[in-house]
């Protein structure tokens, strides 16, 4: 397969280098934006499993564009992964489902509450559904409990979700904190992955809520969530976003795009710094089949 190839066949990862992006989801959260108007009014946002940064430059170019003073923009981005430095964002290693790196980011927010929160956290998918699905809704939990103490009331939750069997539970749970729950697939994330994005608006937690870095949504005995009836059974509105015109992630393009009259290959915009299979990739460099 040649360098190309991918070009063709992922037209949001050719895009994304000629844009400057670091990596393809930049059009997820662009998109999603398109459709909510999620930057709206905000200075400071929280960038949950962030690396390698693309989500971290969106919100540093919107949001910058949003202050009248640029030092009034805040933004702290989170991932396990080292990422490369970002101007203006804030970086922390670490593991979200961890409380001390919850302090760590909670500290940055005392005294001035986040407007956003986003979360793009994804685990190494083992192709299992279920454990793909518990696994990410522990990150989802974790990104949550940290959102409960960092986020100003009427802010802004975004966060991937598997949409497994039991997302009907999740929705009632997030419709405890936020007035509005919408879910929704940007034109940029491919219909092979069940990967969507809950759009939680008007943050405003129960009367009395502490937050705490206890689980407290998922203590339940297993039953089937898609049984639940009355109040506990919130069916939530489920859009495409991103205009129509948008390309469709699942097609492969031309490399000679309409209007275009050259293709110039080029490398992605930030390599990943340290990744995890460098080691091996040291190790094997020199072995011969
Ligand atoms: N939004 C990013 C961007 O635009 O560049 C892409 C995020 S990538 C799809 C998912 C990220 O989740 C990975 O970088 C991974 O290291 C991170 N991640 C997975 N589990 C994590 C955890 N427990 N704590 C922190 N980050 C985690």
């Amino acid at each position: 397969m040649g360098k190309t190839s991918k070009d063709k066949r992922d037209i949001y990862y050719r895009l994304a280098k000629e844009e400057g992006w670091r990596a393809r989801s930049a059009f997820k959260l662009l998109q999603i934006n398109e459709e909510y108007n999620i930057f709206n009014g905000v200075l400071r946002a929280v960038d949950l499993c962030a690396a390698p940064g693309s989500w971290s430059q969106v919100l540093t170019k919107k949001l910058k564009e949003n202050a009248s003073n640029v030092d009034d923009v805040k933004i702290v981005a989170v991932d396990l992964q080292a990422m490369a430095a970002l101007p203006g964002v804030k970086q922390i290693q670490g593991d979200i489902t961890k409380v001390s790196t919850a302090h760590e980011i909670i500290k940055e927010f005392e005294g001035s509450q986040a407007d956003l929160v986003v979360c793009d956290g994804a685990p190494d998918v083992t192709g299992l559904h279920d454990i793909d699905e518990y696994v990410q809704s522990q990150l989802l939990l974790a990104a949550l409990n940290i959102t409960t103490h960092v986020l100003k009331n009427g802010g802004v939750f975004v966060a991937k979700i598997f949409r497994g069997k039991d997302v009907t539970l999740l929705y009632s749970q997030l419709k405890q904190f936020f007035e509005l729950v919408t879910v929704s697939k940007p034109r940029s994330s491919r219909n092979s992955s069940i990967e969507a994005f809950v759009i939680c608006q008007n943050y405003a937690p129960p009367a009395g809520f502490i937050p705490t870095m206890i689980n407290p949504l998922l203590d339940h005995k297993y039953c089937d969530f898609n049984q639940l009836t009355g109040p506990n059974r919130f069916i939530v509105p489920f859009n495409v976003c991103g205009d129509l015109s948008a390309y469709d992630s699942d097609t492969s393009y031309s490399l000679l795009l309409e209007g275009q009259s050259k293709y110039e290959y080029k490398d992605p915009v930030q390599g990943p710094i340290n990744p995890p299979y460098k080691d091996i990739l040291e190790k094997t460099k020199n072995i011969q089949i």
